[in-house]
């Protein structure tokens, strides 16, 4: 009883439906915040306290790495640290490395194969292109790569596919190359861990009983972004007698572009048609100030299947909307108010800054540094993927399997050695002859005549040194061995040379690496991951590496920090202050969006998801002159911001362009509401008008004149023969000329 009480009580009438519910099919269909996450939790805990299912029946799926750790975390609490042990959590790409590493051998694998990335993957396509040589110029590894990443999201093998144009003839024989090599060495790419573990629940009886007998609950978060395989995969896992929930919500549909498909959740109806279809109405998460604007702005969608979301919450704080002289400035103002808000006792991680694209991070990045406030970002440059991260996890790679091709490729002329290409390309033509890992390759070339003395130096150079930190590492916990390698390699070294601030990060980087892995080692220590079935047991090494590629996603650091991540990447998570910045049409809603009106309305999902992270406050922000991939641009603001309810908006006040290096934060000044609605009226008109000017004096256009020099034209005024640019000089600085007066060129 007490359990009963303690699992239930903090839940409304339709969650605790939700948790307790006897049916087999549920779906729990609901808007942002409303605590779809929260009964997928307290369902586990019923499961297991109240049905007495075992923990290992748990088979939970969420969509991000740190929401699958949130979700252990909070379990935990419910259920207790014994009990926990045994439930598969995780994402898609974890829950399904997991099982293969288990079943490697039905899933035709070698044990150790290895997860690649998608820059591994581009590499290893352009290998092929090359020995096909196909023209890099005119045909895209990246684009290639994508295709062939789709094609496994719909389950088709090269062999499946009915190639539309000559294109897709060419990528299909890629793919058949790709798919060859990578079973022949064992590489699994992303999509391939999905692809593949269907496939081995479709070919194997024996897996498939298994898993049958094991996960009579199957879990699901974040339904609506599950792909055809996902779906596939779910189907089979569940076979008839799984208990299955799933939680989604249509309007937080937002990775169609990776072949995520929201129709799943219609879909899972129509295949089980006696599921209980649950729906939540009530906001936990926001303000009503908040609430009500993000369901404005997503009732602007028509295709949607419509919820309505309420909160007892208060009304709160009005949306603060902020209008930059220029990035900097935008991102000087948020930093000064997430400073702000850290005096008044919120901590650094309550503070989050979204934004569309990875590349818009930097700027805060920056700034951040400069003011010295702590900071993570999550899923733009994964911890486990930067450049100096994946060379040290190279080194340990190779140093414990020679065989490993991938490491080999990463570590023998990095730092340089005068290894070159035309060896390395004679190293791999000898691999490929006699069927051997290029290290090996390397030995066998060494023997012979076919290098120079040059040639064979280096090669033996490198391999002498791998063999001797071998024998100074070999009776070393890995981690120790991480940080020894780190120095012996010349790696250190070559970090310590590169000049400026970057190195230095580099060279953090790499700390931190051996510090989270000393404590990986620390907490799985003893550990043993074994299957009883199988028998087989990874080493603490093993784990460790697998972990490397799989939760290169998003990293946990322990710091108090400041959140920076993509809007995509933020779903399914909270924050009680959020900045969504860079609130600009060509920005967001994205450039390719703007002229497909389905694309659209996946950038106002996107705009949704991000307003309804925000607990207490949400700010956005734009700015009227923003450097991005080297140019200057003027963009008009977003259209998300005019579709707004501008009695929810609070205009922060403008202050027009920076001049000092010295930044004050601003004071978020109460102004009435016709002054906010003005504004935004106002603004967008003005930079409509000046666009549409047609004498060519337009904004961003450059211009010279004969005695300041080239310029672009930042603003006018004016009309005829009264009219006037502001021009930003390159070398004099900002100036207000007349243009008949000025004889000017347009450039
Ligand atoms: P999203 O769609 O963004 O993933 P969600 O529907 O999964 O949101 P949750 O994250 O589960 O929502 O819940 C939102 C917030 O509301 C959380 O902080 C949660 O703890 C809280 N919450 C949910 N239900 C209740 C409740 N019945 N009483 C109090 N707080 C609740
Ligand atoms: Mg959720």
């Amino acid at each position: 009883m007490e359990i009963k009480k303690s699992l239930l009580e903090d839940l409304n009438n339709e969650q605790q439906n939700a948790v307790t519910t006897d049916n087999q099919y549920t779906v729990v269909l609901a808007g942002a915040g409303s605590g779809k996450t929260r009964v997928l939790v307290h369902r586990i805990a019923w499961l297991c306290m109240e049905k007495h299912y075992s923990p290992q029946s748990i088979f939970a799926v969420t969509f991000t790495n740190k929401a699958a750790v949130e979700m252990q975390e909070r379990i935990k609490a419910l259920v207790g640290e014994g009990y926990f042990s045994g439930m598969w959590i995780g994402t898609f790409h974890g829950l399904t490395h997991r099982l293969l590493r288990m079943f490697s051998q039905q899933a035709r694998l070698p044990s150790n194969f290895q997860l690649i990335d998608s820059e591994d993957q581009i590499r290893l396509i352009k290998r092929i292109f090359k020995e096909h040589k196909v023209d890099e110029k005119q045909w895209s590894a990246k684009e290639c790569a994508a295709f062939i990443s789709s094609q496994k999201e719909m389950g088709l093998r090269a062999n499946d596919m009915s190639p539309q144009d000559p294109k897709q003839v060419m990528w299909q024989t890629i793919y058949q190359d790709y798919q060859a090599i990578c079973d022949r060495v064992g590489y699994v790419d992303f999509s391939e861990l999905i692809l593949r573990a269907y496939e081995l629940l479709s070919q194997n009886s024996d897996v498939l009983n298994y898993c049958h007998q094991r996960f009579s609950n199957i879990l699901i978060d974040e339904f609506q972004d599950t792909n055809l395989i996902q779906y596939r995969l779910v189907k089979k896992l569940a076979g008839i007698t799984a208990n299955v929930m799933i939680v989604g919500d249509d309007d937080q549909s937002i990775y169609s572009w990776r072949g995520a498909n929201a129709d799943n959740l219609q879909l899972f109806i129509n295949d089980y048609p006696d599921t209980e279809i649950i729906r939540l109405e009530q906001n936990y998460r926001s303000t009503s100030n908040i609430l009500d604007a993000a369901n404005i702005l997503i009732a602007k969608n028509q295709n949607r299947l419509g919820k309505n979301l309420w909160t007892d919450s208060g009304e709160g704080e009005k949306i603060s909307l902020y209008v930059g002289f220029n990035d900097i400035d935008e991102a000087r103002f948020v930093i000064g108010q997430i400073k702000k808000r850290h005096e008044e006792g919120d901590k650094y991680s309550s503070c989050a800054i979204l934004y569309r694209n990875n590349v818009q991070s930097r700027i805060f990045e920056d700034t951040l540094l400069q003011a010295g406030l702590p900071y993570q970002i999550y899923g733009s440059i994964r911890f486990y993927e930067r450049q100096e991260v994946k060379l040290a996890l190279a080194y340990l790679r190779l140093l414990h399997d020679h065989s490993n091709d991938m490491a080999f490729d990463a570590t023998v002329n990095t730092p340089t050695r005068g290894i070159g290409n035309v060896t390395l390309d004679k190293v791999r033509l000898t691999a490929k002859q006699h069927n051997l890992s290029l290290w090996d390759a390397c030995l066998m070339l060494i023997q012979t005549n076919a290098l120079t003395e040059r040639q064979r130096s280096g090669l033996s150079r490198f391999l002498e040194l791998m063999e001797s930190i071998h024998k100074e590492v070999e009776p070393l916990p890995f981690y120790q061995q991480l940080d020894v390698m780190i120095k012996l390699s010349g790696v250190q070294q070559m970090y310590e040379q590169e000049p400026g601030i970057k190195g230095q990060s580099r060279l953090e980087n790499l700390e931190e690496l051996v510090s989270a892995a000393e404590q990986f080692y620390h907490n799985n220590e003893n550990t043993v991951i074994q299957d009883n079935i199988t028998g087989k047991t990874l080493t603490v090494l093993e784990s460790f590496l697998a972990f490397t590629s799989l939760e290169s996603r998003d990293v946990v650091k322990a710091q108090d920090s400041v959140q920076l991540m993509t809007l995509h990447s933020a779903k399914g998570l909270e924050f009680d202050n959020v900045f969504i910045v860079g609130l600009e049409e060509g920005i967001f809603p994205a450039q390719r969006s703007v002229k497909d009106s389905e694309r659209m309305e996946e950038e106002r999902r996107l705009a949704y998801v991000g307003i309804t992270r925000a607990r207490k406050h949400l700010t956005l922000t734009l700015c009227e002159l923003r450097r991005l991939y080297g140019r200057d641009e003027r963009n008009l603001p977003s259209r998300f911001l005019a579709e707004l309810p501008v009695e929810k908006l609070n205009e922060v006040s403008y202050r027009g362009m920076i001049t000092s290096s010295e930044f004050k934060s601003n004071d978020l000044s109460k102004k009435d509401l016709s002054k906010n609605e003005q504004f935004i009226l106002d603004r967008k008109k003005s930079y409509l008008e000046k666009q549409r000017e047609s004498d060519g004096y337009i904004l961003g256009r450059k211009v010279k004149h004969h005695r300041f020099g080239e310029g672009t034209i930042i603003n006018f005024d004016g009309e005829g023969d009264h009219k006037r640019v502001q021009i930003a000089f390159v070398d004099e600085g900002v100036k207000w000329l007349v243009i008949k007066l000025a004889n000017l060129t347009l450039l």
